[in-house]
């Protein structure tokens, strides 16, 4: 699932391609909006918030979409012909370039003015001009009993993080997912640490918070369940986490993260 490194370089792709240019074609394949066509109208930026998109278009319009599970951005030049049996959702094209949605978990044009409608629940973006250690801290402390490892997903405490990321974070600090929010003293170095291994993979295509890009060494517990800590030897436990149907794959290791 597309983390929210992975949503702000799309956005930066779509920026590329599309900012300041007039669509020439527009081609919703969603039921709701079948029938919208932003032919004629410039493009004016995509924003990241979270692992939300926000493609604003002249006229006070905005195209909202989500990655969710497996969906993409695909650039490409306009004109080519896109892969057959491809999932496509969404296509929006000018002289130049065409964007290509697939699998789009969502895809919602609303006036720009409503945005908070769609994003206004979520916190502090991680990668955000705007990120705020102290309000995601905030918004964490809200329910104290809530294990870190749920509080940390819920996208409305703080926007971005997903599995990869947080088994991350927790490894590196040493907590056991389990642990309750309340019981952990600095919950600011957790949210930070967050955001700068995210900050230090959003210019490049792939997840490293070990520092070493070589395929087999980029992660600490993410992708190793059952392989040594490259800490201390102990073999990396898999589990997952949350109420059923939502539960996600959480990894860990017993040994620099105990009960
Ligand atoms: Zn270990």
């Amino acid at each position: 699932m597309p983390e929210g490194d992975a949503v702000y370089r799309t956005a930066t792709r779509l920026r590329g391609a599309l900012d300041g240019r007039v669509l020439t074609r527009s081609d919703f394949r969603v039921p709701r909006h079948a029938t919208a066509d932003l032919t004629g109208r410039a493009v004016i930026t995509t924003l990241s918030r979270g692992k939300h998109l926000l493609t604003r278009v002249e006229g006070d319009l905005t195209v909202h979409t989500h990655l969710r599970m497996d969906g993409s951005w695909q650039v490409m030049q306009a004109g080519r012909r896109t892969a057959p049996g491809d999932q496509i959702r969404l296509i929006l094209a000018n002289q130049q370039w065409q964007a290509v949605g697939l699998r789009l978990g969502m895809v919602d044009l609303v006036r720009t003015g409503e945005e908070e409608r769609l994003v206004g629940h979520l916190g502090p973006d991680l990668l955000g001009p705007d990120w705020d250690p102290d309000e995601a801290v905030r918004r964490l402390r809200g329910a104290p009993g809530r294990t870190i490892g749920e509080a940390l997903l819920d996208q409305r405490n703080l926007a971005g993080i997903g599995t990869i990321y947080r088994a991350e974070t927790l490894f590196l600090r040493g907590i056991w997912p389990w642990k309750k929010v309340g019981e952990i003293e600095d919950l600011n170095g957790l949210v930070s640490l967050a955001q700068r291994l995210l900050d230090a993979n959003k210019s490049y295509a792939g997840t490293v918070t070990t520092g070493d890009r070589r395929p087999a060494n980029q992660t600490w517990v993410y992708g190793r369940a059952g392989r040594p800590c490259r800490r201390c030897g102990t073999r990396i436990s898999r589990g997952e986490m949350g109420a059923q149907p939502q539960e996600r794959l959480i990894l860990w290791c017993a040994g620099c993260q105990p009960s």
